[in-house]
């Protein structure tokens, strides 16, 4: 059976599952009582599928059930992070439909510091790691960006005009004439013109940077017909570091990504732009597991440029970069035809 994989380790490339808890709104439509362990079990690297009676089974490298806490997955990415400062690039995304998890997971709730996500987290880690190694020498300049892809369209999530990033109706490209443009230079550096960087020392700095994003993200929301959900977020912090002893240098990359919704068009009714859209997120998204396909099958051609998605983070994902995929899943049983294709889709990536 296809979707039947066994465990292969590939490459620098990690698949882990994250099934959140239920929630009080899941199933209420169907009005059918189910509950979580029956649907769906957790195996630590295996989990179980149950549709219509049938069972699909699927490996990861790793499964949080919904009992995992935010501390409970960060502790097994830290490392990974880690690696950004000794000069790795490092793309960590979370895939999944619309509701399964993938922002709690990324972003968590920054108001209650216990549900904070990987992104706080691993900022957190980064600066306490980086002023630890002082002591050894090593000064660090980070840089941190933050953009949006709609419809493959860039938008600037740290750009201090608001009035014009949020306008719902006119790209921002249109007004500002800010073009966005995807450039890599010879040493593997990827710049996008126009685009706000902003130097970031120190914790409290980049914590109202994350808000600041957040709530223009949310303004999008609320303006731009549940943009959210259809975009893709990427958050990047570039990490250069020079010891002074030694004069040695590192530069990291740690890029996070909120993927667009990945829900089927059947699912979602679209025409008109909403199809138009749709059609855009599943077009990118697919791009990305080819992408991936192809690398962790080491093929000659990778297909970056089939989408900006993949473009943008070419230099972050081949080589001997690492990469590591969530694919956020929800225990809603209205939902399940959906977790199973992210389940699949994971599958063929992992
Ligand atoms: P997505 O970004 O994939 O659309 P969200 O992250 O917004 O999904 O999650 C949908 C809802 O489920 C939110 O209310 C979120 O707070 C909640 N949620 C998701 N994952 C968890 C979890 N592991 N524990 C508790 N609540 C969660
Ligand atoms: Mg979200």
């Amino acid at each position: 059976k296809l979707h039947n994989t066994i465990l292969e380790l590939k490459g620098n490339i990690r698949v882990f599952c994250r099934v959140r808890p239920l929630l009080p709104d899941d199933g209420a439509a169907e009005g059918a009582v189910v509950s979580y362990p029956t649907s769906m079990e957790s195996l630590g690297r295996g989990i179980d599928l149950i549709q219509s009676g049938q069972k699909y089974p699927f490996t990861f490298d790793k499964v949080f059930n919904h009992e995992a806490s935010q501390q409970d997955v960060f502790v097994e990415i830290s490392q990974l992070v880690q690696s950004a400062l000794d000069g790795y690039k490092v793309c960590i995304f979370a895939y999944g439909q619309t509701g399964s998890g993938k922002t709690y997971t990324m972003m968590g709730r920054p108001e209650a510091p216990e549900q904070q996500g990987l992104i706080p987290r691993s900022l957190e880690q980064i600066f306490q790691s980086s002023q630890s190694l002082q002591a050894q020498g090593w000064k660090y300049k980070m840089q941190a960006s933050m953009l949006e892809i709609y419809n493959e369209t860039i938008r600037d999530l740290l750009s201090t005009n608001r009035s014009i990033s949020s306008d719902p109706v006119r790209p921002e490209s249109a007004v500002s004439g800010k073009q966005y443009t995807i450039k890599h230079d010879a040493n593997g550096n990827t710049y996008v013109s126009d685009l706000t960087i902003v130097d970031v020392s120190s914790l409290t700095e980049i914590s109202s940077l994350l808000r600041q994003a957040a709530q223009s993200r949310s303004v999008g929301r609320t303006q731009m017909n549940e943009q959210s959900s259809r975009s893709h977020m990427v958050f990047t912090l570039r990490i250069s570091g020079i010891n002074e002893g030694t004069e040695q240098q590192v530069q990291g990359v740690l890029n996070l990504i909120d993927l667009a919704g990945s829900e089927r068009l059947s699912r979602s009714g679209a025409t008109g732009d909403r199809l138009k859209e749709t059609q855009a997120i599943n077009k990118s998204l697919s791009c990305l597991s080819d992408v991936i396909f192809a690398l962790a099958k080491k093929e000659d051609h990778v297909p970056f440029r089939n989408s900006k998605l993949t473009y943008l983070l070419q230099p972050c994902l081949g080589g001997d970069s690492k990469t590591l995929m969530f694919v956020n899943v929800s225990p809603d049983p209205s939902s399940v035809g959906e977790s199973l294709c992210s389940l699949r889709f994971a599958a063929r990536v992992n």
